[in-house]
């Protein structure tokens, strides 16, 4: 079983380019821990939430300044392996991606093996594990061999949930994880979130407010205001961001006003 971690964000700022797309975003993810980031679309949600494994390295104009700080190390600090921060920092999109052609086992294990990490006795052990972490092993233990496209989209999403976990992961991020699916599909998603976080610190971009308020401990509202790069307007518990925000404009936003 992987250990939960304290993540926290200190003073990130993102450029793409020139355009200054993130301000001074001061952040703190604690253990066991699910935290929603809720915002308009361009305030920088998923920018943000990429620069908590450094996936914002992909893109090659974007610029970063700032610290994240996962137990009490930087995962910038000059040296640090950005492969290594991945596999103890995962990361699930929108979209389920798992390779469509390859079998729901091979799938899980493939994160692991693109990383380079060895697999102990034919990875057996770590695929039911994985599986059944993601709520899924009932449902593809006699078929592990098929491939993924085999499976219906929720269904999907889960063995991408799954591929993660196998990393063992202190954190997972999720951008919009349950956007493409449909209800029944993403209350399971919900579930397996809920379950999760008794072993991990979890950070979810979601537009469902509702889903907000099931799942997560604590919440962010992101906006971007006028040109302005985006910004966290308001942090705190889901109850109070939802029920007694302190700024007019996160009151707006959750109430469905913009
Ligand atoms: P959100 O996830 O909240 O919808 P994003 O993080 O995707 O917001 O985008 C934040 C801002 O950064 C937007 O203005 C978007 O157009 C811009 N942006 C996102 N990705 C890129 C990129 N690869 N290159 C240039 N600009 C980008
Ligand atoms: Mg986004």
């Amino acid at each position: 079983m992987s250990v939960a971690s304290h993540l926290r964000a200190d003073n990130v700022n993102v450029w793409f380019g020139s355009r200054h797309v993130l301000k001074d975003v001061n952040l703190e993810f604690p253990s066991n821990q699910v935290t929603a980031l809720i915002g308009p679309s361009g305030c920088g949600k998923s920018t943000f939430i990429r620069t908590l494994n450094r996936m914002h390295e992909l893109i090659p104009s974007a610029g970063f300044a700032g610290r994240v700080m996962l137990d009490g190390d930087d995962i910038y600090e000059p040296g640090t392996d950005p492969v290594n921060v991945r596999l103890k920092i995962g990361m699930v999109f929108q979209k389920p991606n798992p390779f469509p052609t390859m079998s729901i086992k091979e799938n899980v294990l493939s994160g692991l093996k693109l990383s380079g990490r060895s697999i102990e006795k034919g990875g057996g052990e770590l695929v039911e594990e994985s599986l059944r972490r993601a709520s899924m092993w009932n449902e593809v233990k006699d078929r592990l061999g098929e491939p993924a496209i085999s499976l219906s989209g929720g269904q999907q999403q889960r063995l991408c949930i799954a591929r993660s976990l196998a990393m063992m992961p202190e954190v997972l991020l999720m951008d919009e994880p349950c956007s493409a699916l449909d209800p029944g599909s993403t209350r399971r998603i919900e579930e397996t979130i809920l379950e999760l976080k008794e072993s991990m610190t979890i950070v979810i971009v979601t537009h469902n407010m509702q889903q907000a308020q099931r799942i997560a401990d604590q919440t962010a509202f992101f906006l971007a205001e006028d040109g302005e790069p985006g910004h966290v307007v308001e942090f705190g518990a889901t109850d109070k961001i939802f029920h007694g925000p302190i700024d007019e404009r996160t009151n707006a936003y959750v109430n469905g006003h913009f």
